[in-house]
């Protein structure tokens, strides 16, 4: 398969290895955002989080959230930002599912999450959570 990440998962090409386990692995973003921006990616191919399974996500989630602490206590971070893109729309680039590490400092100039607060019309809120809920399978 011609994917980048699978690839890596591989060893077809190199990458700065943060974490290897059975369903995961973690590695240096080769275009940092900032300072020790990681990915973590699941061993098996899957394009995004609709096609991924539940005990994968599990264990990439698992492992995100160690290699957040650690980064966060081992370069001094004030926050972590944790990003996941699904498709084109939202800026997915390499379409094999990966969770971005991101820390954070205060003023560090990083515009992730810098959407403008408008109040939403609360109908609208509760028709969209009704459709949704409509439609929600079971855990
Ligand atoms: P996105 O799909 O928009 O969430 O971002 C894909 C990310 O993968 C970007 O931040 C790239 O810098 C990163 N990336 C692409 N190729 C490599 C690679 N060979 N090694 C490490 N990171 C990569
Ligand atoms: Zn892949």
């Amino acid at each position: 398969m011609d994917c980048i990440f699978c690839k890596i998962v591989a060893g077809e090409i190199p990458a700065v290895k943060v974490l290897d386990e059975e369903k995961v692995l973690a590695f240096m973003d080769i275009n940092p955002a900032c300072r020790g921006h990681i990915l973590v990616v699941p061993k098996r191919h899957a394009e995004n989080i609709f096609e991924i399974s539940e005990a994968d996500l599990s264990a990439v989630m698992g492992a995100v959230k160690r290699c957040a602490a650690t980064a966060q206590e081992a370069l001094g971070a004030e926050g972590i930002t944790v990003l996941q893109l699904n498709g084109r729309a939202s800026d997915q680039l390499v379409p094999h599912l990966h969770v971005h590490i991101m820390p954070r400092w205060e003023n560090d100039g990083l515009t992730v999450s810098n959407w403008e607060m408008k109040s939403g019309d609360m109908d609208e809120l509760q028709d969209i959570a009704d459709r949704v809920k409509e439609h929600l399978p079971p855990s």
